[in-house]
């Protein structure tokens, strides 16, 4: 079936249940909240099924109904998108998980999941007529938003800890992005945004501070419902970090089940994160609904070196809404995990994801993943975007050496 247009038909906040027009540039709702995109789903009961999204493109821009751009000129694309869904056999049998998968975004347009964030989120950016824009990162995402930034002919400013993954610095000064890095986190990258958005006019692009970056990241959700033939499984494990990603695969899952198009319980999610910064798991631990800062943070994982969310009420609210957890694991075992999925699997993760298999062989020996579960791993980008992650020896030979 051919795509119809969007349903998306406003902004509402998810505090205080105030909506905006969907056509007005909006940043965060007065109360402070992000703000997310609610869709018309009593018409998307009558147009949509388990059988519309059949013979559409394999990239994110199947869900052309789910998403909020406005008008196909619009789209800023990369194909980016409908990653593989992987069956791990050994390591699920290493891990006693039998039934374990990876939904791999190591392949997609920049080598990160970002790449969904940036394409909706630039896209939308376009559509609203914004001409410049800016945000802090860990690496990524600034790469990201610089590549389609710089297809969609929009000014990006990028500000970063210097510590980020250098790879993530020539993407963005390649694609023309003004790049500043930072003796700091980014939470000290993010006030200096700040303050240049209240200079400049600049649209913040920070993360849950623009309400489409989010519905790029919902397709994840939308692409492993599918991929399961709209059975869905029994665990997802996220490497949060901002929670954009686990609050978008939540949002995803409760529209298609709005719609009729899954059933049942959502899947536990599950919140990893590092031990070095673990804001959330904290929170999770203590029953609170909030975060706080997490002093000194430091990761091998910097994609979730984030020491406070401004969704973290969010990511709680979708743990205990789908009887989830948050779990930490250390840089010690992250690193355990990342050369064993590689040798198990050929499966070459970025440290973030090494987290979340980390996470999952830990909350099997616990007993909180029985062995029966169908288990998903979001392995949020490539191993190759950390080339030193891994301090690899290797022997030379003379030129006429004989092995
Ligand atoms: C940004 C990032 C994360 C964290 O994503 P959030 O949606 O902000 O929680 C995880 N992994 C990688 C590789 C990232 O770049
Ligand atoms: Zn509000």
């Amino acid at each position: 079936m051919a795509a119809t247009g969007s349903l998306a038909e406003a902004l509402v906040c998810p505090r205080c249940g105030e909506t905006y027009s969907i056509g007005e540039v909006h940043q965060l709702c007065e109360c402070g909240s992000p703000l997310l995109v609610r869709y018309d789903l009593e018409k998307a009961k009558d147009t949509l099924n388990r059988n519309s999204f059949h013979g559409r493109g394999a990239n994110l821009w199947r869900y052309r109904e789910l998403l909020p751009v406005q008008d196909d000129r619009n789209i800023v694309t990369l194909g980016e998108g409908y990653t593989p869904l992987l069956p791990l056999e050994r390591a699920g049998k290493k891990s006693g998980i039998p039934h374990l998968y990876l939904k791999d975004e190591g392949i997609i347009p920049t080598g990160t999941f970002k790449a969904r964030g940036a394409a909706v989120g630039v896209s939308r950016a376009k559509e609203l007529g914004i001409r410049r824009l800016a945000m802090p990162t860990n690496g990524n995402a600034g790469a990201a938003w610089s590549v389609y930034g710089a297809r969609a002919g929009i000014e990006v400013t990028i500000v970063m800890p210097e510590d980020a993954p250098k790879i993530t610095r020539n993407e963005c000064a390649a694609t023309g992005a003004k790049l500043y890095l930072v003796r700091g986190l980014i939470s000290d990258c993010g006030k200096i945004v700040g303050a240049g958005v209240k200079a400049h006019g600049w649209f913040d692009a920070s993360t849950l501070k623009e309400p489409y970056r989010i519905e790029g990241k919902k397709t994840m959700g939308l692409e492993i419902a599918e991929q399961f033939r709209w059975q869905l499984p029994d665990v997802i494990l996220y490497p949060t970090g901002g929670g954009v990603g686990i609050i978008g695969i939540w949002k995803a899952l409760k529209e298609l089940k709005e719609i009729g198009i899954v059933e049942g319980p959502l899947p536990r999610l599950v919140a990893v994160q590092a031990e070095g910064c673990a804001p959330i798991v904290r929170a999770y631990q203590e029953g609170k609904k909030e975060s706080v800062f997490f002093e000194n943070s430091k990761t091998v994982a910097f994609g979730i070196n984030v020491p406070k969310a401004l969704g973290d009420f969010l990511v709680l609210q979708a743990i205990a809404e789908t009887g989830g957890c948050a779990k930490a694991v250390s840089d010690e075992q992250i690193l355990a995990a990342l050369g064993e999925l590689a040798r198990e699997e050929g499966a070459f993760v970025c440290p973030e994801g090494a987290a979340i298999y980390a996470a999952a062989k830990a909350l099997r020996e616990e007993g909180w993943i029985r062995e029966q579960d169908k288990v998903v791993l979001l392995n949020t980008g490539a191993g190759i975007k950390y080339p030193d992650t891994l301090n690899v020896s290797v022997p030379y030979l003379e030129k006429d050496a004989a092995l």
